[in-house]
């Protein structure tokens, strides 16, 4: 199971950004995972269930935005969603196409609580999105 791995460097790269930028704590990681980047987003949130209590003793939430396989043909310029991994443009049949979306797997934001006040916003109660 390579999520255990992957959810592993993820908790590492937050806790190192939280470390270098001085955040407060973090409440909840914003992740998007394509449904080509190999990963199952279950999974994912499964094995970030398990480890999390390894790293905080506070409740840290995974939200996870899968992003569809998509991709443009090549010939007709149509972009299309693919179902079932079917790469063949549905106007023209071709096979010649590239994909545009169902890559991704990244943080897309964190979400912390901000106790000290950031001297660019006034608003320093409020959860922070960074
Ligand atoms: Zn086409």
């Amino acid at each position: 199971m390579h999520e255990r791995s992957f959810i592993k460097g993820l908790i590492e790269q937050v806790l190192e950004e939280q470390r270098i930028r001085g955040l407060g704590a973090i409440r909840s990681i914003q992740l998007q995972v394509g449904e080509f980047s190999g990963m199952e987003p279950r999974l994912i949130e499964l094995a970030f269930a398990e480890m999390r209590p390894e790293y905080w003793q506070t409740e840290v939430a995974m939200v996870v935005e899968t992003i569809p396989l998509t991709a443009i043909c090549k010939t007709c310029q149509a972009e299309f969603g693919v179902l079932s991994f079917r790469f063949i443009c549905p106007r023209c049949g071709e096979r010649d196409v590239t994909v545009t979306g169902g890559e991704e797997l990244q943080i897309t934001s964190l979400t912390i609580e901000s106790p000290q006040v950031d001297p660019q916003s006034a608003t320093g109660r409020q959860d922070q999105v960074v």
